[in-house]
């Protein structure tokens, strides 16, 4: 894939998946800005490394679910490259809980980060790729979107919420040269998932038809897909990326 000359947006770019989608945008010639939240180390060694590369990533600092924080980065990014090609959703958290122990503070954590999010930045960015008449966003969804997970409802009604959202923009944006798609992983070996991992041994490993959890970088090389001049014709998608999991089979 070649990215030269796009400018990417990548939300919570700093760890796991996000930061294999930034490293794979710079490694295609975009210029990327990545958001991360709180581990500043982690992000700064992220651009560093890319700019020792030759690469142009730059790592700014916001809170996704903040509206205000959004529009400021959209700004940012704007004012030093003056466009946005590439908006790539990612920034997401879990806070899973039966429903009866599910406080309304772990509901609204994950909704306004995980979905809120995605209208902000959408929101953000739809006016500057209506006038380049050019926009890819890509959405993070879940298998967990639609495969039912005791614990997780509100992570899955975020996900859920992601999809239907990005199949009304791709809808109202398709005449203006903007797609709009989602990704959904099944378990990838990130932070997110380290603790269910490590509980759980072999079992979650024997679950998945191809035996082995996902790595970032297979979730990376999808969004790469769906940024390219060769999925210009694919709007309104959602992929899933789990290695069969969902598939319901016997293997
Ligand atoms: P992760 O390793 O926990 O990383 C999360 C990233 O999001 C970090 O960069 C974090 O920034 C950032 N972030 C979290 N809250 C934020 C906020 N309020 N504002 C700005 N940035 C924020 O997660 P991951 O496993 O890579 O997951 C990435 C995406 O894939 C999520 O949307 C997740 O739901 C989805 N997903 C993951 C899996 C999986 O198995 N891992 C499966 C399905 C879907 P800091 O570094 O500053 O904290």
């Amino acid at each position: 894939m070649n990215l030269s000359g796009r400018i990417a947006l990548v939300t919570g770019g700093s760890r796991g998946i996000g930061r294999a989608i930034v490293c794979s945008l710079a490694e295609a010639g975009a210029k990327v800005a990545f958001v991360y939240q709180s581990n500043k180390e982690a992000a700064e060694k992220l651009a560093a490394e890319q700019a020792a590369l030759g690469h142009e990533v730059l790592a700014l600092q916001a809170d996704v679910s903040k509206k205000a924080e959004a529009d400021a980065i959209v700004e940012q990014v704007l004012a030093k490259w003056e466009k946005i090609d590439i908006l790539v959703n990612n920034a997401g958290i879990i806070r899973d809980k039966p429903i009866l122990a599910m406080s309304s503070d772990d509901w609204q954590q994950v909704i306004d980060t995980n979905l809120t999010s995605v209208f902000n930045f959408c929101q953000a960015v739809v006016r500057p790729m209506m006038s380049a008449r050019y926009g890819r966003i890509v959405n993070m969804s879940s298998v967990s979107a639609d495969f039912s997970n005791p614990g997780q409802a509100n992570y899955a009604a975020s996900k859920a919420g992601i999809e239907g959202f990005s199949r009304c923009m791709a809808t109202e944006y398709a005449k203006r040269g903007i797609t709009v798609n989602c990704v959904a992983p099944g378990f990838i070996e990130t932070d997110m998932t380290v603790a269910v991992v490590n509980a759980a041994g072999d079992k979650i490993k024997n679950s998945i038809p191809v035996r082995r959890l996902g790595k970032p970088d297979d979730i990376a090389n999808a969004v790469l897909f769906f940024v390219s001049e060769q999925a210009s014709y694919i709007t309104g998608q959602i992929l899933k990326v789990d290695g069969g999991l969902t598939l319901g089979g016997m293997g």
